[in-house]
This record gives structure tokens, sequence and C-alpha cells, in this order.
């Protein structure tokens, strides 16, 4: 690998660690691009993929067909706004039995299963107050 490709993907990996939205690819060629104006999105997919390969980061998929990037690899669950877009991470409980249940079903059966995750949908404190004033105003 050349010195700019090395470059590449190290800013690229820098930018997710230091990025708790869980961009998609789109977000990341933004940021990157604030280091290395002149990265392509290709680029940028490239990297991302060989990160996941070495295991770097988690793909999440969120609901709407684009695949978000994580740079946190315990296990962990979302919460996903559904009005406005963002995504919090939830602190796993641990030794839960039933979040163990399902992930052992699918064992049984062949599968295999390398991570789990939940994804919890509904509306941020910031959008929910936002749609209160909302409401307010329609009705004064
Ligand atoms: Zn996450």
């Amino acid at each position: 690998m050349n010195q700019r490709s090395t470059r590449q993907l190290a800013a690229t990996y820098e930018v997710l660690a230091a990025s708790t939205d869980h961009p998609t690819a789109e977000q990341m060629l933004d940021r990157v691009r604030r280091v290395i104006p002149r990265v392509s999105l290709g680029t940028v997919y490239r990297n991302l993929d060989k990160l996941r390969n070495q295991g770097r980061l988690r793909t999440v998929w969120l609901g709407g067909g684009v695949a978000h990037y994580d740079a946190v690899l315990e296990p962990h669950d979302h919460f996903v706004c559904e009005a406005c877009g963002s995504v919090l991470d939830l602190s796993t409980s641990r030794g839960g039995a039933a979040r163990g249940r399902p992930r052992d079903a699918l064992r049984r059966r062949g599968y295999v299963v390398r991570w789990q995750t939940t994804a919890v949908y509904g509306v941020c404190p910031a959008c929910a107050a936002a749609r209160h004033a909302g409401q307010r105003q329609l009705e004064a």
C-alpha cells in the first residue's frame, strides 16, 4: 500500500472513531474531506470495507436501506429517531438471558451468528419537543 492510501485509510478510521453518530458513507466522505480534501466517495467506500475486513468497524443497518458505520466494537443496541434519523448508542444489559435466546436458537439451527444488536425506534427528545411546540402553535 502506498503512502497516500495508508494516510487515507488512517484518516477514515480516525474520522469514524471520533464520530458518535453512526455516519453513512456519504457523511464519512464530507468528514474525511475536511482532512483530505480530494478524496473520492469510491475511496471512502473501499477504506470502510477494508476497515470492516480488519475488524475495526461494524456496519449497522438501522432501516432505510443505508449502511451506517460504527467504530464501537463492543456489542450494544441503538436508538433510532424516526423524525431526524439520529442514532444513539444504548449500553447492552449484560447477561440478560432473554438476549441470548434468539442467538442460541439460530446456532442450533446451523446459523453462524457473529453478533447481535437491537434497534429501538421512536422520537428523540429534541424532535419530541419540536413536535410539542408545533402542536401548541396549531392549538393557539
Ligand atoms: Zn453504535
